[in-house]
């Protein structure tokens, strides 16, 4: 009887520890085809669109009438406002932001970001300087760099149409700026910055190049894996990133072997916006921590950054996440994957052709401490393992 008592005391707190907050975009749209259905999602938001793209090769495929089409269909008015053709930097949201007032948004305007994560974070941070205009620059809201101003007017709704499987930034709070002096990679965040909406097509990320397949395949699953890590994960975001790794894991080789395997870009898209959901609540780790430095330092690609360093994190934080490695390996074992995500990772990477070394992507060896030093921004908190500048050097010196 006391037993019976005892456990059924220790199940109630089981389930009283359970507590988490979400945080989401208000409508998703997901599936192969969907484009044709843009007209109705983007009714919701207003009248008139202010397109930020980023690839001009977009302009030449038949995606770009796919996507245009349903718009004017549905009597939406679009300007074509930019196209982010590198990471965003301050001078690229001012300037495109400026364009934006200079157009007069009013109620019914908002905003659409078609394209990979530079796209969508050029407009996530031109929706939000579009509506504050208390400094003429983004630099002033930007965390860690700037005066410390907060955005007090709601940014222009945002509709986000992703090209690319990787930063999931279709589904966060924040958009990544590049500061130049010193380099380095901020964050302009704010939960209102969430796209209200977002449209994912996996069958626009077929143009994709296996590199950048690849590279942004790796980015997906490494956030998949440093919010399952973070300290700060909770239930909700656990689940997701078990069933993006799931679906993740088994297909980035065939999308980066045969890019109109829809299959695969189906799987790798939903993995995305999966890790997008999971690092928005539940924060990243080392290998982003880490991403960020060398792509202000080095002009290293995101996702290139994130599956050089994902290898080193896992081995970094072993010994403080074994419980959840072991959880992990249950889980993909359960679902006919081999049950040893170490593994798992390391033969992805060398299939995928990732570079296994840091001087692989030009990091010279004298800008390590540069690199420890631009590493510790919103990310490096979420990481499992406190680390010291001096363990961090010598990680990246035995990385290098
Ligand atoms: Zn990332």
């Amino acid at each position: 009887m006391s037993m019976l008592h005892v456990s059924l005391i220790s199940d109630d707190r089981k389930q009283m520890s359970l507590a988490f907050q979400l945080l989401l975009p208000r409508k998703v749209v997901f599936g192969l085809g969907k484009r044709s259905e843009l007209g109705s999602l983007a009714s919701c938001l207003g009248r008139r669109a202010f397109l930020i793209d980023g690839s001009r090769t977009l302009h030449d495929s038949p995606f770009w009438i796919e996507i245009l089409e349903p718009l004017r269909t549905a009597g939406i008015v679009v300007e074509h406002i930019a196209t982010a053709s590198r990471e965003p930097t301050i001078a690229d949201v001012d300037e495109t932001a400026n364009h934006v007032r200079r157009l007069k948004p009013h109620s019914g305007d908002f905003l659409i970001g078609l394209g990979g994560g530079s796209a969508m974070d050029l407009a996530k941070a031109v929706s939000a300087m579009a509506t504050n205009t208390k400094s003429p620059t983004v630099r002033d809201y930007l965390e860690g760099v700037g005066t410390g101003l907060s955005l007090t007017n709601p940014p222009l709704p945002m509709l986000a149409i992703p090209t690319t499987a990787g930063t999931g930034t279709e589904a966060t709070k924040n958009a990544v700026i590049s500061v130049d002096a010193p380099p380095v990679k901020k964050s302009l965040r704010s939960e209102q910055m969430v796209p209200a909406a977002v449209l994912i097509d996996p069958e626009l990320t077929v143009p994709n190049s296996p590199a950048q397949t690849a590279a942004s395949g790796m980015d997906a699953i490494t956030q998949l894996l440093e919010s399952f890590f973070s300290r700060r994960s909770q239930p909700v975001t656990d689940a997701l990133c078990l069933d993006g790794l799931v679906k993740a894991l088994p297909a980035i080789e065939s999308a980066y072997q045969n890019g109109s395997d829809l299959a695969a870009r189906s799987a790798m898209s939903y993995a995305a916006f999966l890790s997008g959901v999971a690092l928005a609540n539940s924060g990243l780790g080392m290998a982003h921590g880490v991403a960020a430095a060398l792509g202000a330092i080095n002009d290293v690609p995101h996702g290139l950054a994130c599956a050089v360093m994902l290898p080193v994190t896992l081995k970094t934080n072993e010994a403080v996440i074994l419980e959840k490695v072991s959880l992990l390996n249950r889980h993909l074992e359960a679902n006919g994957l081999p049950g040893d995500i170490l593994g798992t990772i390391s033969q992805l990477s060398r299939s995928l052709a990732i570079p296994e070394k840091l001087r692989d992507l030009g990091v010279q060896q004298e800008q390590l401490p540069a690199i420890v030093a631009g590493s510790r921004g919103n990310s490096m908190s979420g990481n499992p393992r406190d680390l010291t500048d001096q363990e961090l050097t010598q990680i990246l010196e035995a990385a290098w």
